[in-house]
């Protein structure tokens, strides 16, 4: 077995790698060593003498050399802030994260001789370096372990506890696989989770995602990320959790110690209230679409903004009009926003349009409003001329040359809006774009790996 132990310094992971790799009888390594010897001085001389980004090239170098199979690694705090380190590290292994409250890091740390990373005073410089690191962190690992309130055996022994019998209970595994079978999705995909979660597919250590809404059954989500997982040696599978009731939806999901969930509709807003942490984007948009689980603590994310806004990251300042107030058009507006962009929001019903534009400084007014406009960008976040409907939100006539017109609608990929724009001579953006875009960021809040988008639109197609 090939354990990775990650997190924040001083929270043990040198001490319990040494004593773990003993108990299980496999070579140890620690990666700061191999840079050590590597470079032939220590961490201190290389931070001072070379700084910090030498020591993160030698680094991944030291990581990307170590053996492959069975051993115990432990790798610097810094390691994983790195998606190369991550994927080279995540492959055919179980990663685990250490982690421990501010105060005992601070108890740690203080008198250890470690170098500082920052001029902060130690207890800001936590605070804000686990701000910072904290996604990545939660990213990289496949289980949490807290080191506050174990010493360093019984971290070693709640380790091996997890090794040899993961996470999730028998009674908790046929309680999810019934729910699978009744949940209305395609039978065989109900027969394929069950062989992952009872059968030959998986083992004790398989980690479930899955995307949670109502309905799903026709997602892209689980063939993307499935693919992805076995592409990159993941021992993980992502299900689609089919439910009206939420919280039932959510018990099934925590019975199975899920890793991550993609939230679709109609649970983006309800989600919420349900996590312990919502990243800033996800609080201001008020909806997230990703959660990733560790320790007991749901954390949220919104990644369907950054979907809008990175294929309109060269239209900075531009006049924009959202059509629709619904929860795309909220993360539309966002992404527009932190464009600088000018932004009209345009809805069928106009006193909705009226509760965003006041949310995030934007003016307002009903779908009729568009002719008076005339924006450099019109991103269409209603559902009109998503299968079967054959519409179009909005006329040829209404759509200028250079326009750039951005349909959220992504099915079917050549929507009737896209095909008028193209024939008025605007540029457009498909909504399979934002679909490919959202996956992406979402599979690194889960894995903390970076996949190239065309890997991704190659899979969707
Ligand atoms: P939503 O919250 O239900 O909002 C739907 C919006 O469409 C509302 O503004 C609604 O107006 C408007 N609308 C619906 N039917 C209409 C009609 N016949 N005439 C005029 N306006 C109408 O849905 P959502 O989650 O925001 O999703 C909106 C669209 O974005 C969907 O097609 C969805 O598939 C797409 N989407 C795409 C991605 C992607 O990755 N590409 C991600 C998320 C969503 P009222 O307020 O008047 O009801």
């Amino acid at each position: 077995m090939r354990v990775v132990l990650t997190g924040f310094r001083g929270t043990g992971k040198t001490e319990a790698g040494r004593l773990l790799s003993r108990l299980m009888g496999l070579p140890f390594y620690d990666t700061d060593t191999c840079v050590e010897e590597m470079a032939g001085k220590g961490i201190h001389d290389i931070f001072a003498d070379d700084g910090e980004e030498a020591f993160r090239e030698l680094e991944r170098s030291a990581i990307s050399a170590l053996p492959p199979g069975d051993a115990v690694i432990s790798t610097g705090g810094g390691a994983v802030l790195d998606s190369r380190n991550v994927a080279a590290l995540r492959g055919k292994a179980v990663v685990i994260l250490l982690h421990a409250d501010e105060k005992t890091l601070e108890k740690r740390i203080t008198g250890s001789g470690r170098p500082r990373l920052t001029d902060m005073p130690l207890d800001e410089e936590i605070r804000h370096m686990m701000e910072a690191r904290r996604p990545y962190y939660l990213a990289a690992a496949d289980y949490c372990v807290d080191t506050a309130s174990r010493n360093v055996n019984e971290v070693c022994l709640h380790i091996r506890r997890i090794l040899s019998e993961g996470t999730i209970l028998p009674g908790r595994r046929r309680e999810s696989v019934r729910f699978m079978q009744d949940s209305g999705i395609d039978p065989l995909d109900a027969r394929e989770f069950e062989e992952w979660v009872l059968g030959e597919s998986g083992d004790q250590l398989t980690r479930f995602y899955g995307i949670a809404g109502f309905p799903c059954t026709h997602s892209r989500s689980p063939h993307l990320f499935n693919t992805l997982f076995s592409g990159l040696h993941i021992n993980s599978y992502y299900a689609r959790f089919q439910s009206e009731d939420f919280d039932r939806l959510m018990h099934i999901a925590r019975g199975m110690d899920v890793r991550g969930l993609s939230v679709t509709i109609p649970f983006k807003h309800r989600v919420m209230d349900f996590l312990d942490f919502a990243d800033e984007h996800a609080a201001a948009i008020g909806a997230a679409n990703t959660v990733v689980f560790c320790g007991g603590s749901a954390y949220g994310f919104n990644t369907d903004w950054i979907g809008i806004r990175e294929p309109l990251s060269d239209l900075h300042g531009e006049g924009a009009v959202v059509l629709g107030a619904g929860g795309a058009a909220a993360a539309a507006a966002y992404a527009l926003r932190s464009l600088d962009m000018e932004v009209t929001i345009l809805n069928r019903t106009e006193n909705r349009a009226e509760v965003l534009a006041r949310r995030f400084d934007c003016a307002h007014g009903p779908l009729e409003a568009f002719d008076g406009l005339s924006p450099a960008v019109v991103v269409n976040a209603t559902s009109i001329g998503m299968h079967p409907d054959t519409r179009s939100p909005l006329r040829k006539d209404q759509l200028v040359r250079g326009m750039t017109v951005f349909d959220l609608v992504y099915t079917p990929p050549d929507t009737p809006l896209i095909r008028i724009a193209r024939n008025a001579g605007c540029r457009t953006i498909p909504g399979t774009e934002m679909f490919a875009r959202q996956a992406a960021a979402q599979f690194w809040y889960f894995t903390g790996i970076r996949v190239p988008l065309d890997t991704i639109r190659r899979i969707l197609q």
